[in-house]
């Protein structure tokens, strides 16, 4: 990552494309490094950059959305995330892979997954179907080369053009997106290159992170420039429905602390009758948001764990994934001593701007020291469970 990662600001909705007039601000963090970045020492660290880190609500349709936009090719140039690393993940995508399997009770199916990732879901749907990822990082180039997943993958960004050039106009059963819509810039030109790979009556799968959730749960921590907009079952609805695709299945699920899992057939008509927004309800629950966000070293553990620092006492934080590096640059006062991550990928590398070391969890086990905040807040059960040695006390500020 280099030292000075650039931005511009959106010139027009993510989803529906509605012009900046319609777009309101709504939430606002001090500055942040980005999320995602892991440095390769301390000094490194401190000098990296923040950024400003705005949210904005389109008053069309209803999605929140941050105003800075990183480019992908800076966010993801060194994506150190492998799905198949995260147990918690593999299940979740062995339980995909059984309902997708189970809903199109087929022996041929062409289905294409953007963001495949290392092939997580690819891997475990049926031999017999022609599966084919698309996605432009290096760990899906890795994985595909090193493993007989039975997929073909083009290492792209998924997009009218790439459709185009493939010939892959009206080619697709099904289309599926897990994870990866929060990491892309213009959605609503993805969502038409949707449209134009599926066949009639195709049906597109997506996975996001529900803002439902993070407004209930106050997660300000899921808040970064990576997670470029944060999706509710509304502003999906009425984004989809402009291009003709109408919403024939959604789920709640539990993955990444409260997603959605919905399904989207193409119909023939090309603009569906538009679903508005509740704008006055999310107004008033994004108010809180900003509330709990303002207000953090108010909130209960925070406070708790501020005294026992002032006594003296040892705090470290366990899981460095963008949610610890929120949290961590944004209430430097508790002062982590270090973070474990199981990622061999992270270990021995340090969060941007408050250059705290990343560590093994065996460190746990060899220092015992007082406080452990779970910063992987979703995996708390899993976390705990692992490392029975640690005599500690366990602490989460979420969920
Ligand atoms: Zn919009």
């Amino acid at each position: 990552m280099g030292p000075n990662p650039s931005f511009r600001l959106i010139g027009r909705c993510r989803g529906c494309h509605a012009g900046m007039d319609l777009l309101v601000p709504c939430f606002e963090m001090d500055p942040m490094p980005l999320a995602g970045q892991f440095c390769s020492t301390a000094e490194e660290a401190i000098e990296a950059e923040r950024l400003p880190l705005s949210w904005m609500l389109c008053q069309s349709c209803g999605l929140v959305q941050v105003t800075q936009d990183v480019d992908e090719a800076i966010l993801f140039r060194r994506y150190n995330y492998a799905s198949s690393t995260v147990s918690g993940l593999v299940d979740h995508f062995k339980a995909y892979a059984g309902l997708l399997t189970r809903n199109y009770d087929q022996s041929h199916l062409r289905f294409l997954e953007i963001g495949c990732n290392d092939g997580v879901l690819l891997r475990r749907l049926p031999a017999t179907w022609l599966r084919q990822g698309v996605d432009p990082s290096d760990v899906a180039c890795r994985s595909h080369q090193a493993s007989q997943g039975g997929y073909e993958l083009v290492s792209d960004l998924f997009d009218v053009q790439l459709v185009e050039s493939m010939r892959w106009q009206g080619q697709w059963d099904v289309i599926s997106g897990s994870n990866c819509l929060a990491h892309i810039s213009d959605l609503h030109q993805v969502f038409t290159a949707v449209r134009l790979a599926l066949k009639e009556g195709g049906e597109f799968w997506v996975e996001v992170h529900d803002l439902e959730a993070l407004l209930c749960g106050s997660q300000w921590d899921t808040i970064y420039h990576e997670h470029k907009a944060e999706w509710s079952l509304d502003s999906l609805t009425h984004c989809l429905g402009l291009l003709g695709f109408e919403c024939v299945f959604h789920e709640s699920i539990p993955m990444h602390g409260g997603a959605l899992r919905c399904c989207f057939r193409k119909t023939s008509q090309p603009r569906l009758s538009r679903t508005e927004p509740d704008l006055q309800t999310l107004q008033a629950k994004l108010k809180s948001l900003a509330e709990a966000y303002r207000a953090r070293y108010e909130h209960p553990v925070v406070c708790d764990l501020m005294k026992r620092r002032a006594a003296g006492q040892s705090l470290v934080a366990y899981g460095a994934a963008g949610r610890a590096n929120v949290f961590l640059n944004q209430t430097p006062e508790l002062a982590f001593d270090w973070i474990v991550d199981e990622s061999m990928l992270r270990q021995g590398r340090y969060l941007p701007h408050i250059a705290t070391p990343i560590v093994a969890k065996d460190r746990l086990n060899l220092d015992q020291p007082d406080h452990c905040l779970i910063t992987a807040w979703n995996y708390a059960r899993d976390i705990r469970l692992k490392n029975p040695g640690y005599l500690g006390q366990w602490w989460t500020a979420f969920g």
